[in-house]
């Protein structure tokens, strides 16, 4: 029931845009992409933006590769907490650690901590949408192995949600916190506790599919385009008033028009049956269902309602 309301929006641009989206993030004109002629014409370059940026994709999908952790100067991040996962991403790749001497609103300095070590990078705001670009880079290294034996301490909750939320688009559940467990010490060589894995993956999948809260707040719009595009369907939504001034879901029935003008030929069966949603805001799902000429199942009508109470039948 909740799923459908963003794929509504998305499906005929992602795939175009997910091999670009990338770029239109991160590369900016003068700095030679590290993808460059991975199947992206320049045309279809200009063209994109545009289309990402109408349909918020680009936050969503512009992220999914994790594995590009190149730091370069004039890389663009699209905040300092992305550029601060990113340069995790980079040093756990790289099995060093690093700390930020100096961070603001404005700028990070990341310095290894290695004592003496010259590797340094400077980062700073870009403009007012908060994006991030590297100002200065020093690569080189003169630490020894014992000064970068902390490396794992930079696999936070944040960052493993980061390298795993490749895992979690497109299917329906990506790895479970044991396996990310897994991954995390097979490829980065960091062991993380079950519980951070955890809270990992619950980030992974928010950055990935969206929120819960998200969902439910985009279907009064997804109703009213169902209705201006499904002639004779009958659609209802109820919401209480919250205590914080907003509207809090209550009921919401769907039944589209086919179904409705499918009915007088069906066979005099109707089933109605009700489950439990799964996700932390519970609820259960009905639907009324109908058999046709051929032995088939024909579905009527869907309700998402709190419980399986009197009202919510009504
Ligand atoms: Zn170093």
């Amino acid at each position: 029931m909740v799923v459908p309301v963003l794929h509504a929006s998305i499906p005929e641009t992602a795939n175009a845009a997910r091999p670009v989206a990338r770029r239109l993030v991160f590369g900016i004109p003068g700095i030679p992409n590290t993808q460059e002629g991975a199947g992206s014409s320049s045309s279809s370059t200009e063209a994109l933006p545009e289309v990402a940026d109408e349909f918020g994709v680009d936050t969503a999908l512009a992220d999914i590769q994790y594995e590009e952790d190149e730091i370069y100067v004039g890389r663009v991040f699209k905040s300092k907490t992305d550029c601060k996962i990113k340069l995790a991403i980079h040093a756990m790749n790289r099995k060093f650690h690093f700390r930020t001497p100096r961070s603001s609103p404005a700028m990070l300095l990341a310095q290894c901590v290695g004592n003496g070590c010259p590797w340094r990078v400077y980062a700073v705001l870009l403009d007012a949408s908060g994006k991030f670009q590297v100002r200065q880079a020093n690569l080189i290294h003169s630490c020894t192995v014992h000064e970068r034996r902390n490396y794992h301490k930079l696999a936070t909750t944040q960052v493993i949600g980061e390298i795993m939320q490749s895992r979690f688009v497109g299917i329906k559940r990506g790895p479970t916190a044991t396996a990310i467990r897994k991954i995390m010490l097979d490829e980065f060589h960091v062991n993380v506790s079950y519980w951070k894995a955890w809270r990992a993956r619950e980030l992974a999948m928010d950055h990935a599919m969206g929120t819960m809260v998200g969902s439910y707040s985009l279907i009064p719009a997804y109703l009213a385009l169902l209705q201006s595009s499904n002639e004779g369907m009958t659609c209802f939504l109820e919401s209480t008033d919250a205590e914080d001034g907003g509207r809090r879901f209550k009921y919401c029935f769907v039944a589209y028009g086919a179904s409705i003008s499918g009915y007088p030929s069906m066979r005099k069966v109707v089933v109605v049956d009700g489950t439990s949603l799964k996700g932390k805001f519970g609820g259960c799902l009905l639907s009324a269902s109908a058999q046709d000429g051929n032995f088939q199942v024909f579905p009527l009508a869907f309700a998402v309602v709190d419980s399986e109470n009197d009202d919510a039948w009504e």
